[in-house]
């Protein structure tokens, strides 16, 4: 490390239990990038500072996580196009001409799931319409998901990532309204429950795993702890599952390759990952 490292960091509050700083510099340690990661409590008054206190500072990226993702777009110069469709930046790179958005939360979840199974010609049922399950949306329709359903509380927001994915993309998707114990569609081969609910605490997530199709796969995005119950009612049922674990790992090693131009080792930004969320 020399005495005047590349700096990155991540904007967001409340930050004190943010894992992502352990993974993102074993990553750089392991890899000899002279860089750091700061995490960074930032009020959300206190962004446009923030922003211009890492412009100023010559930092080469920044993650912005709740609640800056969608305000910082503004202080941004340039969208790249998922970030554009999602309506969200968890990811800023400075580029030649100032600040590029990105979103990488969806990618990181694609990354994820292409160790089960290629997102293409899936029929997916997302469960939950906010920034989370919108980055999701996107990604799976930007790669070729057949068919699409989200099913949200409140039907306008599912609404919303309905028309978006039907207008900008070759997906269908339909919303559908989520007041009571949902059924998975018998077409369906993976669900995702992008809601914040399965949170220690927070309460069971209504959907039914009675009958389930063949060969379903069942993700969640919580990444800690990351055996949610839904994932256990899930494997139960019998079918495969995936953690938010590995969607947070592959969303930092896609903001490291955005940043560096290095593609990180997953295994080591995964082992103090593990660290992390353990301590
Ligand atoms: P938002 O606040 O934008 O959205 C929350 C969603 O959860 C909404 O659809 C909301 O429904 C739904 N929800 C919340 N409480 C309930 C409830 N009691 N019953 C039914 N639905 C509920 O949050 P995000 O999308 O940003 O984050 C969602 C989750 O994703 C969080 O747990 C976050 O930690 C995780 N996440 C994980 C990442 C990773 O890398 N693993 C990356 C980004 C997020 P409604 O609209 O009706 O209120």
């Amino acid at each position: 490390m020399s005495l005047l490292p590349a700096l990155t960091g991540s904007f967001s509050t409340p930050a004190v239990d943010n894992p992502t700083v352990a993974m993102m510099e074993a990553a750089y340690a392991h890899h000899g990038i002279d860089a750091r990661y700061v995490n960074c409590d930032v009020a959300a008054a206190d962004l446009p500072d923030a922003v211009r206190g890492a412009t100023a500072m010559g930092w080469i990226g920044f993650n912005c996580s709740l609640p800056h993702k969608v305000a910082v777009i503004e202080l941004l110069d340039e969208l790249a196009e998922s970030a554009r469709l999602i309506g969200a930046v968890n990811c800023a790179v400075r580029g030649d001409g100032g600040w590029i958005g990105e979103n990488t939360d969806g990618q990181g979840f694609l990354g994820s799931l292409r160790i089960l199974t290629e997102p293409a010609g899936q029929r997916v049922l997302i469960l939950g319409a906010g920034g989370a399950a919108r980055a999701i949306a996107v990604e799976l329709a930007l790669a070729g998901a057949a068919e699409l359903w989200v099913a949200n509380r409140n039907l306008a927001k599912a609404a919303e990532i309905a028309d978006l994915v039907n207008a900008e993309t070759s997906s269908t998707c339909t919303a559908v309204e989520w007041r009571q114990e949902l059924t998975v569609p018998a077409s369906a081969n993976v669900v995702v429950n992008a809601t914040s609910l399965g949170l220690p605490g927070s309460g069971v997530v209504p959907l039914s795993f009675d009958v389930i199709p063949m060969g379903l796969v069942v993700c969640d995005v919580i990444p800690n702890p990351p055996d949610t119950e839904f994932l256990q009612r899930a494997r139960q049922a019998g079918a495969r599952t995936l953690d938010g674990r590995g969607m947070l790992l592959n969303q930092g090693a896609i903001n490291i390759q955005l940043w560096t131009g290095v593609d990180p080792d997953r295994e080591v930004m995964g082992r103090a990952l593990d660290q992390a969320i353990a301590g």
